[in-house]
């Protein structure tokens, strides 16, 4: 703060005796006023200063008391009072008697040291006073010093009447505190309220949902139990079908035997016929045996570091067989030179079923098995130029008995993709299809290479 030294203060005044005291607080509300704080700056004003000016009168025996108007580098503007002690601060120090005497003042302490020593308040002129140019300073300057300073008994008269007027604000403030706290206390009741509420209603929710997840439990514990039962009845009755289906087939092949007695055309037509009934029958069983075992976790995995090459080979031999017609081509790659851990035999059956499936249902073009090795897992691929498959059926053909319209006369049991997909599950993979009506299908097996 710039303190322009030279300029004339607004107002001086000596402080020697206990009177003196009632003319500072007085001269100073009355400078407070004439700078344009407003009314309790100009209390707080007066009651730093007659509180200051109490002390000083005791420690140092008086003070010279000069008021002065400063403006701040910001442009603000203070009213500053200084009191230069009669005799030297000791320690140059000054600590008023009450610590809240500082609070009333923007700023208040001793500065300086030795006999230049001051002690120096200021408080901050409001910005919507009216402006102290050097002109206007010179007028209050000239008012002041013609107005005459009242009696002690004046002073004490507009103390109590600031005392007053303090206590009524002082009222006035509890009035409004009691109002707010009494708002408060409602808000709290309605708060309180609510929560009881919602805590209600929590709680319900909360009984409704163990309930809900106690039904659940139950329900799964039904539904494995169901699932159970169901492989366990599809193992057993197709293990019992099995012998006598066999002894058909069996006894079949010994009554068209050229050694048995001869049958007439009609006679051999329709034991063909129950041959390859049965035959069929056996199929459906050994599949639903497969399906049975898997789904019952009965399938136990034989895994090894499996080198891909000779189990496509083997593929390529025992499918060349399958792949009758000429206008079907198949392709089997070449795998990578890699191995991956995995169960072969598993591995095996679901390729030939995929290829198969691939064989059975295209009529030109060709059945491709291809193997991909792709960061941390292989994709085995078996795309086919066949009919494609409708998207809305993608899910369902790996449905049990599930046959895609159009494609029964082909021959099948429906139960080769869920076996498939079973298998693949338990070496910790992944069959997918991607296909279009029209644009053939591709299965992928995708198989971790760290195996399952
Ligand atoms: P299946 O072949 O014994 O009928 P699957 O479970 O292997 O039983 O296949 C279910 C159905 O999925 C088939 O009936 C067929 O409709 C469809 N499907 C499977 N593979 C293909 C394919 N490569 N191209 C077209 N349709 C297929």
């Amino acid at each position: 703060m710039s303190t322009a030294p030279g300029r004339r203060p607004l107002l001086q005044m000596p402080l020697r005796v206990e009177h003196d005291i009632f003319v500072v607080r007085q001269r100073g509300r009355e400078v407070a006023a004439a700078v344009g704080l407003e009314h309790q700056d100009q209390v707080r004003v007066a009651t730093a200063l007659s509180e200051v000016a109490r002390d000083l009168l005791g420690v140092t025996g008086g003070a010279d008391v000069t008021f002065h108007v400063d403006e701040a580098p910001d442009g603000r503007q203070h009213l500053r009072v200084d009191l230069v002690p009669v005799r030297p601060l000791p320690h140059d120090r000054y600590e008023p008697q009450s610590a809240a005497v500082v609070r009333l003042m923007d700023s208040l302490g001793a500065i300086g040291a030795g006999r230049d020593t001051v002690v120096r308040m200021s408080r901050r002129v409001p910005v919507t006073a009216q402006a102290l140019t050097p002109a206007r300073l010179e007028e209050l300057r000239a008012e002041l010093v013609q107005s005459a300073p009242g009696s002690a008994l004046d002073e004490l008269a507009a103390q109590n009447q600031q005392l007053i007027a303090a206590l009524d604000e002082v009222r006035q403030q509890r009035d409004e505190l009691a109002v707010l706290n009494e708002e408060l206390q409602e808000t709290n009741r309605g708060v309180l309220a609510l929560y009881g509420q919602l805590s209600e209603e929590l709680e319900a929710t909360n009984r409704g949902v163990v309930a809900l997840y106690a039904e659940l439990d139950e329900k799964s514990a039904q539904l494995r139990a169901a699932s159970e039962s169901k492989s366990r009845f599809l193992a057993n009755v197709s293990h019992e079908l099995r012998a006598p289906v066999t002894a058909i087939i069996g006894l079949g092949r010994l009554l068209a035997d050229s050694a048995s007695d001869p049958l007439t055309g009609e006679q051999s037509q329709q034991v063909e016929l129950i041959r390859s009934s049965a035959t069929d029958l056996l199929t459906l069983v050994n599949e639903l045996l497969d399906l049975a075992k898997a789904e019952s976790g009965r399938i136990e995995l034989n895994v090894a570091e499996v080198d891909l090459r000779p189990v496509f080979g083997q593929l390529r031999g025992t499918l060349r067989a399958v792949a009758t017609r000429p206008e079907v081509k198949l392709v089997v790659e070449e795998p990578p030179a890699a191995t991956l851990r995995t169960d072969e035999v598993l591995l095996g059956q679901v390729l030939r079923n995929l290829l198969h499936n691939g064989l059975k249902f295209t009529e030109r073009g060709e059945v491709r098995l291809r193997a991909l090795r792709r960061d941390d897992h292989w994709a085995l691929t078996v795309t086919d130029t066949g009919p494609g498959i409708a998207p809305e059926l993608h899910e369902r053909i790996f449905e049990e008995f599930y046959q895609a319209p159009g494609t029964t006369r082909v021959g099948g049991t429906g139960l080769g993709l869920p076996y498939a997909r079973r298998l693949v599950t338990l070496l910790g993979g992944t069959l997918e299809l991607t296909s279009e009506p029209g644009r053939g299908s591709t299965f992928t097996v995708t198989l971790p290479v760290g195996g399952a």
